[in-house]
């Protein structure tokens, strides 16, 4: 059996298509450097200061002239250590007993290490060659003055706070959060803390994206749920793209007669409307509402994940003016049985596990069929079968792409 249809277009295809179609966003936020995680950069940081900004000792040991280093015993004068720096000068046949990260004194250029040295207490003799510049670290060795340390459109991780802080920078310019409002579409769907009547389901899909934009560090407004209803429908779309940059909703975009958010939007937006080559979440509807970004994703809880990590999220931090980022993939031998039709890509539940020595696998979480939430909940990765992909036997290689990556 063959999947194939010459009207759908590829992942990669969609995902150009939308992008070419964004605007970043240029506004930008001035935040406290433990509020900037997770932000993106909004402006080039250059180093206002040199790190280190004075040479110091890589290593517990002996400071001393390289041109001593050859007398028979050198004196100790005194003793640098972290933050307690030595104020005098070293001389001809002296040096000073200094401590990792301690201030080296004037004169001296070179330290030994502890190890190799014999001492009385008052004087040390080598017991090796040593050589110009040893353990020194110099002054911008790791930052130097003016340099650009960190780009406009990086989102900022834990150690992107520490090296900000290590340069004195207190507060940083970042794209100010998108607020992205989202809602469920559907009759059959009932709010948590509703009881549902007979033939309806809990809407699943609104804490899924809550959770999904939340782990992206933006504002989702929850829309709530919107019956299948045109005036309905319409009266949420033109609520929502008043306060916000981006509309994500589930539902009720297949063809289907109680559809109406491509025809709402087909009437007050423009409207993209791609059968992709993919599964789960082969319908996807793109458009705006003016200058708000629309995202139709399909009901079914898990295309609306699948969707949302392979044109949502990218092209959400592409509007937020965050630096092109490559989705996390490489490839791992599969430990279950795949099967699969050709002419689309397939995104199936996976589950990374470590054997013994550490080597990475992928099994399957069982049944792929697009309404089961559990599968999700139970995976940590996608595994990624190309459009030619017929089946998988156990121990072929496989594509996985994690569900948090690096970035
Ligand atoms: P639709 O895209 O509206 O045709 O919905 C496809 C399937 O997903 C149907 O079985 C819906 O009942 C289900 N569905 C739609 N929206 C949600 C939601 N918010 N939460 C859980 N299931 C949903
Ligand atoms: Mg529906």
């Amino acid at each position: 059996m063959d999947d194939y249809d010459n009207e759908s277009i590829s992942v990669a295809e969609a995902l150009r298509r939308i992008e070419s179609d964004l605007i970043p966003i240029t506004e930008s936020v001035q935040v406290a450097l433990r509020s900037a995680l997770g932000q993106v950069l909004a402006q080039d940081v250059c180093s206002p200061i040199n790190v280190p900004a004075f040479p110091n000792s890589a290593m517990d040991g002996y400071a001393l002239r390289h041109c001593d280093a050859a007398a028979p015993r050198l004196r100790v004068v005194g003793t640098a250590f972290a933050g307690k720096p030595y104020a005098q000068v070293i001389h001809l046949d002296e040096c000073l007993r200094i401590f990792t990260g301690a201030m080296l004194p004037e004169g001296a250029d070179t330290v030994v290490m502890q190890e190799y040295v014999q001492t009385d207490g008052e004087s040390i003799q080598l017991t090796t060659a040593c050589t110009l510049g040893q353990f020194v670290i110099k002054v911008g060795d790791d930052v130097k003055a003016g340099q650009i340390i960190l780009r406009a459109g990086k989102r900022l991780l834990p150690a992107d706070l520490g090296l900000l802080a290590s340069l004195g920078i207190t507060e940083v310019a970042v794209k100010r959060r998108l607020r992205v409002a989202y809602f469920s579409t559907g009759d059959e769907l009932c709010a948590l803390g509703e009881v549902p009547k007979p033939s309806q389901i809990y809407d699943s899909n609104r804490y899924s994206l809550a959770g999904l934009l939340s782990r992206l560090n933006m504002d989702g407004l929850d829309m709530g749920i919107i019956p299948d209803d045109p005036v309905a429908v319409e009266n949420a779309f033109s609520h929502a793209a008043r306060d916000c940059d981006a509309i994500i909703t589930s539902g009720g975009v297949s063809v289907g007669d109680a559809d109406f958010v491509t025809t709402v939007l087909r009437k007050i937006g423009q409207i993209h409307f791609w059968k992709i080559a993919m599964k789960p979440g082969r319908p996807l509807t793109f458009g705006k509402i003016q200058k708000v970004v629309f995202f139709g994703l399909s009901g079914n809880p898990v295309s609306m994940i699948s969707t949302f990590y392979q044109f949502v999220q990218p092209a959400l931090r592409y509007l937020q003016g965050q630096q092109k980022v490559q989705a996390l993939r490489f490839q791992v031998p599969c430990l279950s049985p795949l099967k699969k039709l050709q002419g689309r890509v397939e995104f199936q539940r996976g589950i990374l596990v470590p054997d013994e020595q550490g080597k990475l696998s992928v099994r399957s979480t069982g049944k792929q069929a697009a309404n089961m939430l559990s599968s999700v909940s139970q995976a940590n990765c996608f595994i990624v079968l190309p459009v030619e992909c017929r089946e998988v036997a156990v121990g072929d290689v496989v594509w996985v792409e994690p569900f948090e990556g690096l970035i």
